[in-house]
């Protein structure tokens, strides 16, 4: 029976790649790629018999023809994509034909680049006391947000934003931020092309300087945003430590440490 897949092949770097979005690879009959942000490197290890077409200016109808038109011929059909087909990728979109045209699908979960950012940067997105939520969003744009999930109203949270789609927009996510009661001087990293080897750039700066930075270093696309309060605690001398480490405390595989009083 045909099957087609729905990988993520992560942020770019090919050694990203789950090793079971590797194997698919290797077995796929056809491979339909994102090509305007996935690496053609991901598809190294397709065997020779293998079609692989770049979907750079394919509509979604078209891709989903691709899909089912291949999925008829062949047993294994991939269409690969970056980061995690969860996020900002159209999945139910592409999956609802192929429902409707009785073709089994599977997904492959993938590295996606909000955490191919941070490790980048070597930040943490959480941090004990500081923060313990990470919010994945974008600002409105084109796109329309639902309701209650304005920056404005989700920055109140305070916590971690790591915000896709929005390089473009960074002049609302300053408005918006200040609006929800960040300050100028609030810490801020973008990432571009996180993992991707030789080309990520990584940008700090704060609310006030960020546009201004990217703009100079000619950064418009395929570029992360993380505003939060645990931004550059690498070089803070106060930590509030994980419990999880701490000596005085008990969990399932550790008991804690008495200390005298
Ligand atoms: N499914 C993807 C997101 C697709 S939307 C994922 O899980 O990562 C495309 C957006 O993702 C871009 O606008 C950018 O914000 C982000 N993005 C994708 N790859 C990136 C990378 N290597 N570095 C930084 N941001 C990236």
């Amino acid at each position: 029976m045909s099957k087609v897949w729905f990988v993520g092949a992560g942020p770019g770097d090919p050694e990203l790649i789950t090793l079971k979005a590797q194997k698919l690879i290797a077995q796929a009959d056809a491979i339909l790629y994102a090509g305007s942000l996935v690496s053609s490197a991901a598809t190294q290890w397709a065997k020779p018999s293998c079609v692989i077409q770049d979907s750079k200016g394919m509509t979604l109808e078209e891709i989903t023809d691709w899909l089912i038109l291949h999925a008829v011929e062949a047993a294994t059909v991939i269409r690969l994509q970056t980061g995690d087909p969860g996020l900002y990728g159209a999945l139910v979109e592409m999956v609802q034909p192929l429902d409707k045209a009785g073709i089994a699908v599977g997904v492959v979960p993938g590295v996606t680049s909000a955490m191919a950012s941070a490790a980048a940067a070597v930040e943490t997105l959480t941090l004990p006391e500081v923060t313990q939520t990470v919010i994945f969003s974008r600002v409105e744009g084109r796109t329309p947000m639902p309701e209650g999930e304005s920056l404005t109203e989700l920055g109140q949270h305070h916590c971690t934003l790591c915000l896709y789609l929005s390089i473009t927009l960074l002049k609302k996510v300053r408005e918006d931020l200040l609006a929800a009661g960040w300050q100028d001087e609030s810490a801020i990293v973008v990432v571009y092309k996180a993992s991707w080897p030789n080309e990520q750039q990584i940008i700090h700066g704060t609310l006030a300087t960020i546009k201004e930075q990217c703009k100079q270093a000619g950064i418009n696309s395929q570029a992360m945003i993380i505003i939060s309060p645990a931004l550059g605690a690498r070089q803070w001398t106060e930590l509030k430590k994980s419990k999880l480490y701490d000596a005085q405390f008990s969990h399932r595989f550790r008991k804690a440490i008495k200390t005298q009083e």
